[in-house]
């Protein structure tokens, strides 16, 4: 049961005596930091941190929101999201799209979708570019701010990407010139990789997003061809190292997922054509593969309705079912494995769906569950903070209704939300 009103209250009371306590009593608490379901909790939040974990006695004290008779868990991690490309409707398959949305537009809808995606669950995020540069910057600072409500972002301030490549607005007559707030981040060579990298770090950006390869919702490009150079990318890493950042990449093919990871990235996304020597690769070198194993049938499903190119659906058609695949294989191998969804390809509000997605290709619904909190905050460098319900971490809760690790399609209806120990819902 959501109590937003004792929730409220407790905060008001707590206010006048300057520490903020709220105490969340959970039924059942799924721990994924030490793969545990405890009963009966008290999580005592104070300052928007977790204070305390301990059993429920009602001397104590009441509740400030009353969980229960619910499943609490971290609140969820999605790695891999789009919400300051709000302004790119999903119903709107347009590729030129982002070019017929002001900056405002844009960023106005991007609090909607942050929104939207924090109400789901999801109270932390990597938000992983944008094509109009800088946007993501100004929503993760509105959000810390408390000024739009939605997810803890980190965010890559635009795309590292080739003229032309996945992380452009392309499809469009060769006599137009895309405005360059467009092509902040497009690069001819190493020393441009390098200085975009400084140029996005400098102006906020928490890591880098490399395109290392074609995209699957992209005119023109092949998803399982490199496009970033080796020493595009390698240049790119170093910089963001020397800036205590790190990059990840957009990679579909297996030369680009192997190429990535020799250059130094922390994660890869997609992975789709990854073969058992990516697979080796990245466990080697401790990368997280960050496959969004759901998506390719919301876009085969939304995506055929509503009549998107031709060149879309058949680029995801082609890289659905070996990406499941290959995610099988890594499961399987023990690579390391974390969330991410691709937020904003989908409708917001849905990253939920994927976990069924993981545990058909060969998770345990702890494994799904553990992708999303504590193995995710292993890549955000976030260990302990985020994807926990342990002292210190961020008192970021979500409850839901049954028992995720019996069915774990009980995740895809969040039923409460409570962010440094605000109630959301
Ligand atoms: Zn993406």
């Amino acid at each position: 049961m959501r109590n937003i009103l004792a929730g409220t209250l407790a905060l008001l009371m707590a206010g006048t005596a300057g520490a903020q306590t709220v105490d969340v009593h959970a039924g059942r608490l799924i721990d994924p930091q030490n793969a545990k379901v405890l009963t009966d909790q008290r999580i005592r939040i104070v300052d928007g941190k977790i204070a305390a974990v301990s059993v429920w006695r009602d001397a104590d004290g009441p509740a400030a929101v009353d969980w229960s008779g619910e499943t609490v868990l971290p609140g969820l991690i999605d790695l891999h999201t789009h919400l300051a490309d709000g302004a790119i409707d999903v119903t709107e398959s347009d590729p030129a799209a982002p070019l017929k949305h002001s900056e405002a537009d844009t960023i106005l809808k991007g609090a909607v979708a942050a929104r939207m995606e924090l109400r789901s669950g999801f109270t932390t995020v990597r938000d992983v570019g944008v094509y109009r540069g800088l946007t993501d910057i100004a929503l993760r600072d509105a959000i810390n701010a408390g000024e739009v409500e939605g997810p803890r972002m980190f965010v890559a301030g635009g795309y590292i990407t080739v003229p032309g490549g996945g992380g452009e607005i392309n499809a469009l007559a060769a006599d137009v010139l895309v405005p360059e707030a467009f092509r902040m981040g497009e690069v001819h060579n190493p020393a441009e990789a390098r200085d975009r990298a400084r140029f996005f770090l400098d102006r906020g950006a928490d890591f880098i997003k490399l395109i290392a390869t074609g995209a699957v919702l992209a005119i023109g490009g092949i998803p399982g061809a490199l496009e970033l150079s080796p020493e595009e990318m390698k240049a790119a890493c170093d910089e963001a190292k020397e800036h205590g950042s790190y990059c990840i990449a957009h990679a579909h093919g297996a030369e680009g997922i192997k190429a990535a990871i020799r250059a130094g990235v922390r994660t890869i996304e997609h992975a789709s054509y990854l073969d058992a020597e990516g697979i080796a690769l990245a466990k080697a070198n401790g990368v997280w593969l960050d496959m969004d194993i759901y998506n390719g049938d919301w876009i085969n499903d939304v995506g055929v309705k509503q009549g998107w190119p031709a060149e879309y659906l058949r680029k995801n058609v082609e890289t659905t079912d070996v990406q499941r695949r290959g995610f099988a294989a890594a499961v399987k191998a023990g690579a390391r494995m974390t969330f991410g969804t691709d937020a904003g390809v989908y409708m917001y509000g849905l990253g939920g769906r994927q976990f069924a997605y993981m545990v058909r290709y060969g998770m345990t619904p702890m494994q799904a569950i553990q992708a999303a909190t504590t193995e995710a905050a292993r890549a955000l460098r976030l260990e302990g903070k985020v994807g926990t319900i342990a002292p210190g971490a961020y008192g970021d809760l979500i409850a839901v209704k049954g028992d995720p690790l019996g069915d774990i399609r009980a995740l895809e209806q969040v039923d409460g939300v409570v962010k440094e120990g605000r109630v959301i819902h």
